[in-house]
């Protein structure tokens, strides 16, 4: 599949975001999970517009369009990337980001191969993780402004949780991914 500028992906599953950017490399089959191409020039004016900036309010962000993956990823990289328990994150495709402010500020740690996770240079806020190649991004929730409409729903990669912090509530957890 050819994928041309102008284009929006949405990817429908926890599954193959949380794979992608934060565990093991996926299969073809999961990559290709796409329920729907729609045109941006068309739909611009009709899509939801969350907002979100670091600590110094120098690097300043927007996620357009629907919002339905939101969990927490307790692997090692998100534990480090994020200095907490896990990272509360909103799973996205890359398409969807837009830095709106800021962005010669922000600096970005290849954490896997293909996988970079972006911070601001100056405050050292935790903003994203990006996988141009699988058009998937996680944006840590923490440095949101505005209300994103839906509540964390899943918690994966929980075999790498930390052992000071005890799982309570009753979300479905997963070892690794779903
Ligand atoms: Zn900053
Ligand atoms: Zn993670």
């Amino acid at each position: 599949m050819s994928l041309k500028s102008g284009t929006w992906l949405f990817y429908p599953a926890t599954t193959v975001i949380g794979t992608v950017l934060c565990g093991k490399t996926p299969s073809r089959r999961h990559v290709l999970i796409l329920v729907c191409i729609t045109d941006h020039s068309n739909r611009l004016e009709n899509l939801s517009v969350i907002s979100g900036s670091c600590l110094c309010q120098c690097v300043q962000y927007q996620i357009i369009g629907d919002i339905t993956n939101m969990g927490y990823c307790h692997c090692h990289k998100c534990q480090k990337f994020t200095g907490s328990a896990f990272a509360p994150a909103i799973w996205i495709a890359y398409e969807q980001l837009k830095w709106i402010l800021g962005e010669e500020s922000l600096s970005r740690y290849q954490s896997s191969p293909g996988i970079f996770r972006y911070f601001c240079s100056r405050c050292g806020s935790s903003i994203a993780t990006v996988a141009p190649d699988h058009h998937l991004a996680s944006v840590c929730a923490g440095t949101l402004d505005t209300d994103p409409g839906i509540k964390p729903a899943i918690h994966i990669h929980t075999a790498s949780r930390a052992c000071w912090y005890d799982l309570l509530d009753d979300l479905p957890k997963h070892r690794l991914e779903p």
